[in-house]
C-alpha cells in the first residue's frame, strides 16, 4: 500500500478521514486525521471472479486450436472407408470384430459412422485393413495463411480454413 498523504509504502496503515475525505495512510500519517479503520494486508475483500481479458485468452485459445489442427484427425468418411476395405477383403463384420477383439455391435456403429473409434482402435483398424483413417489437417495452411501471427487467429479463421481444405 502507498500512503496517500506522504507517499510512503507501508504494509499496515489506517483508513482515516481527513478534511471529509477517506484516505489510506501509513501509521505515521494517521494522526493527521480521524481513524475510521485499519488497513491490513491479510484482510482482503473477497476476490471477484477472474475474467481473463481477451488479449490474454486469445493466444491460449489459438495455441489449443493450432495444436488440435496439427494433430492428424480421423477422416470424416471413416465408416465407409472401413466398410469398403473390409468388404474388399471379403471379411464378415463378425470376423472383423473378432480380429480386433471388439464387439460386433461397436464395429457396426463405427462403420455406419455413428461412433468415432478411439485413436488406438482406429490404428488397429488401419493396420488390419491396410487403410489410412487419419489425415493431417490444416496446420500448413495456418502457418502460411496470410493471417499474420497465429495469435491473431480467431474461430472464424479456423472455420474458413477448414472449409477451404475440402
Ligand atoms: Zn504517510
Amino acid at each position: 500500500m502507498q500512503c496517500e498523504t506522504c507517499g510512503k509504502h507501508f504494509i499496515e496503515g489506517k483508513r482515516v478521514k481527513i478534511e471529509g475525505c477517506i484516505a489510506t495512510v501509513c501509521n505515521d500519517c494517521a494522526r493527521y486525521g480521524q481513524v475510521v479503520g485499519d488497513v491490513r494486508p491479510h484482510v482482503e475483500p473477497p476476490r471477484k471472479p477472474v475474467v481473463a481479458p481477451v488479449s490474454q485468452a486469445a493466444p491460449a485459445l489459438s495455441k489449443v486450436l493450432a495444436a488440435e489442427l496439427s494433430v492428424p484427425t480421423l477422416k470424416e468418411d471413416y465408416g465407409k472407408l472401413i466398410k469398403d476395405a473390409r468388404e474388399k477383403r471379403s471379411l464378415k463384420m463378425e470376423d472383423f470384430a473378432k480380429m480386433l477383439s471388439e464387439p460386433e455391435s461397436l464395429m457396426h456403429r463405427i462403420e455406419s459412422g455413428k461412433f468415432e473409434p478411439a485413436d488406438s482402435l482406429a490404428h488397429k483398424i488401419e493396420s488390419a485393413l491396410h487403410i489410412k483413417l487419419f489425415e493431417k489437417s490444416s496446420s500448413m495452411i495456418l502457418a502460411g495463411g496470410g493471417h499474420g501471427a497465429s495469435k491473431d487467429l480467431t474461430l472464424g479463421d479456423v472455420v474458413v480454413v477448414k472449409k477451404k481444405e475440402k
